[in-house]
C-alpha cells in the first residue's frame, strides 16, 4: 500500500485518536494536531514513541503549514456541554478552521475530508434522513453554534471544490460511541455507562422517547477511510451511521441490564432544540463505499463498558 503523510486535526479526541491508530497500522505517517480543548493526552500517549507519529499542539482557527497528502478535519468539540461552553469559539473552529485547512489542502494539493454531522438535519421532519434532506435547524438556538458551524463548513468545502478544484470529501457522522469517550463529556452513552457503573441515578432528559441511532467507533472509521479513498470528484456528503434506532429509555435499560447495575432512572428537563428522532438512511454509503456497520449496539456497549470499567 502507498505510504502517505496524513494530517488528523482533533487527533487527540475520541474519534481522532482511533483514526491515528488505524492510519499508523496501515503504514502511514500521521501528524496529529490538537489544541487539547476536549482531547486528552492519554488517548495518544501510546503513540508518542512511534517515529511515524507526530503530535502538534495547535489551534486550527490559526493558519497552519505542513506538507501532507491527506487531511482528516475532525477538530471541533462534539458534545453539547463542550460546544456550548464557548459557542463563539465553536463556530470559529468550524468556519475559520475549515478555511485554514482548505487553504492548506489547496496549497499542497492534499485530499481533505470534513467530519460533518447528522446535526445538519436538525430536528428532522423526514425520517430516516437521506443526504438529499436539507434539514430543519434553528439558526439562533443553543445548538446553533455547532449545527450552523458544521453547515457553513460543508458550504466552504463544496465551494473550495467548485471554485478551486480541491479534492474534498464530506462525511455526515451519526451518534458514535466507544472507548476513549471522555467520562465527563456529557454524551448519552458515556453518561449512562459511567452512572450505571457507579450505581448512581441514570439521568434521562425528557421522557426518554426521543430516539438516536448509535454506531460503534470502528464502523465509523472504516466508513471514513473508504470515503477518503473514493475516486477524485466524488465529494459526498455521505451519511455514516448505524440505522439501528433506539429510544433513550431503551438505551438506559440496555446499559443497566448489561452492567447489572442498581441505578434508578430519573427524569430531568429536555434541553431546548433536542432532536426528537434521528436515523441515517445509508443507501448512498452502501452504493458508493460498499459500507455498512457491522457491530450491533449490545456488542459495542460491552466493549465500551469494559473500557470504562478499566479506567474509572
Ligand atoms: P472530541 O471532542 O473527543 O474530539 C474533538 C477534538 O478536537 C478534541 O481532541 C479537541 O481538543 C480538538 N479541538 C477542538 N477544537 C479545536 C481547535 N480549535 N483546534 C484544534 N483542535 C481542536 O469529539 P469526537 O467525538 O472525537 O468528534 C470528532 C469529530 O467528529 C468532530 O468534528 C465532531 O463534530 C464529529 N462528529 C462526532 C460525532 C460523535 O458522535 N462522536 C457525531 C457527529 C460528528
Ligand atoms: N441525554 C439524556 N441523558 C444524558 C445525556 C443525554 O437523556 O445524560 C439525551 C439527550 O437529551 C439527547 C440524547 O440523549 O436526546 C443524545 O444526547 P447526546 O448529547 O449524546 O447527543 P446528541 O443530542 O447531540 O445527539
Amino acid at each position: 500500500m502507498e505510504h502517505k503523510r496524513i494530517l488528523v486535526t482533533g487527533g487527540a479526541g475520541f474519534v481522532g485518536s482511533h483514526l491515528c491508530d488505524l492510519l499508523l497500522d496501515q503504514g502511514h505517517e500521521v501528524y496529529c494536531l490538537d489544541n487539547f480543548f476536549t482531547g486528552q493526552k492519554r488517548n495518544i500517549i501510546h503513540l508518542l514513541d512511534n517515529p511515524y507519529f507526530e503530535l502538534i499542539r495547535h489551534d486550527i482557527t490559526a493558519p497552519f503549514f505542513i506538507e501532507c497528502d491527506e487531511i482528516y478535519n475532525l477538530a471541533c468539540p462534539a458534545s453539547p456541554i463542550h460546544y456550548q461552553y464557548n459557542p463563539i469559539k465553536t463556530i470559529k473552529t468550524s468556519v475559520m478552521g475549515s478555511i485554514n485547512m482548505l487553504g492548506l489542502a489547496k496549497r499542497v494539493k492534499a485530499k481533505i475530508l470534513q467530519a460533518s454531522t447528522s446535526e445538519v438535519y436538525g430536528n428532522p421532519e423526514i425520517h430516516p434522513q437521506p443526504e438529499s434532506y436539507w434539514g430543519n435547524v434553528n439558526p439562533i438556538g443553543e445548538r446553533s453554534c455547532y449545527d450552523e458551524g458544521k453547515r457553513a463548513a460543508e458550504t466552504l468545502f463544496m465551494d473550495y471544490h467548485k471554485q478551486n478544484g480541491v479534492n474534498v470529501k464530506i462525511v455526515r457522522i451519526f451518534n458514535t460511541y466507544g472507548p476513549r469517550m471522555h467520562p465527563q463529556d456529557g454524551r448519552v452513552v458515556s453518561n449512562f455507562i459511567v452512572q450505571a457503573l457507579q450505581n448512581k441515578d441514570i439521568t434521562i432528559y425528557g421522557d426518554g422517547s426521543q430516539t438516536r441511532s448509535f454506531q460503534y467507533v470502528d464502523d465509523l472509521l472504516s466508513g471514513m477511510v473508504k470515503l477518503m479513498d473514493t475516486e477524485d470528484g466524488f465529494t459526498g456528503p455521505v451519511n455514516i451511521g448505524n440505522p439501528g434506532e433506539f429510544t433513550i429509555l431503551e438505551l438506559a435499560q440496555h446499559v443497566i441490564e448489561l452492567i447489572g447495575s442498581k441505578s434508578k432512572i430519573v427524569y430531568l428537563p429536555l434541553p431546548s432544540d433536542d432532536p426528537l428522532m434521528r436515523r441515517p438512511d445509508i443507501s448512498l454509503a452502501k452504493e458508493k463505499l460498499d459500507w455498512e456497520p457491522t457491530l450491533a449496539l449490545e456488542e459495542g456497549l460491552k466493549k465500551t463498558i469494559a473500557y470504562f470499567e478499566s479506567t474509572l
